[in-house]
């Protein structure tokens, strides 16, 4: 049987590669492991062996989770409701997947209210599919520019999940396409908005969405194994 360790060894074996193929230095990805359905006692264990950054996709999970680990960064991966952000706001040390102006003042009044800030990414929906999360691309940088007046949110880039492909090869435009709108926000220079991240690539498709720009991936199954 692979271990653990063995399966993160290998990732961050791959994470590097692709990293200097893209000309840059693997210390400047970031590997977020996603332990949705993933024990207290394995997440424990992934910790200890260094994966400081957790990502949880469901709010529910992630506060559930959340006391038995220490040591540990938690990112909110997936969709979040707007009646939900209240109890999660100030749990996570980055918000990936921010698609609304709603959720975006629903974070806003909870983080300023409180004295603080939070941290978020826009999800876009590059390849507009029906079943997918985030805006459209068009919608992006209009978004972005009403976020500018919002004194509790930091924007500190752009998340996407690609369309589930055979070949990689096929979503490395959608990888393209993300970057290149990243490049767009950057070039308004915006007050309170710095594209420091480009979220982006999973276990099927991270090699490539590194050597388009990504420098947080998520991933899942090639840590911890296939989902039950
Ligand atoms: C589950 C999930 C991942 C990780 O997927 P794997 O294919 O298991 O690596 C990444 N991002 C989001 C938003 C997810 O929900």
């Amino acid at each position: 049987m692979v271990t653990l360790a063995e399966n993160i060894a290998l990732v961050q074996e791959r994470i590097a590669a692709a990293a200097r193929r893209s000309g840059r230095r693997p210390e400047e990805i970031t590997l977020v492991a996603v332990t949705k359905t993933v024990s207290p006692e394995r997440v424990e264990e992934a910790v200890r062996l260094g994966l400081k950054d957790l990502g949880e996709n469901r709010v529910q999970e992630l506060l559930a989770k959340q006391p038995y680990i220490t040591g540990a960064t938690w990112h909110l991966i997936g969709h979040l409701q707007r009646n939900k952000a209240r109890q999660v706001w100030d749990k996570v040390a980055l918000i990936h997947s921010v698609d609304s102006l709603e959720l975006a003042r629903e974070l806003d009044r909870r983080a300023t209210a409180a004295g603080g800030r939070v941290n978020i990414l826009v999800e876009v929906n590059v390849a507009g599919e029906e079943s997918k999360f985030g805006l459209e691309p068009e919608a992006v940088v209009p978004l972005i520019r009403e976020l500018t007046g919002f004194t509790g949110l930091r924007v500190l880039g752009l998340m996407t999940v690609a369309p589930l492909v055979e070949d990689a090869e096929e979503v490395r435009p959608v990888f393209r396409r993300l970057a290149a709108l990243r490049r767009e926000v950057e070039a308004l220079h915006l007050p309170g908005v710095e594209m420091r991240y480009l979220s982006m690539g999973m276990t099927n498709d991270f090699e490539v969405a590194i050597e388009e720009g990504a420098n947080l991936v998520r991933i899942g199954t090639a840590i911890f194994g296939t989902r039950g």
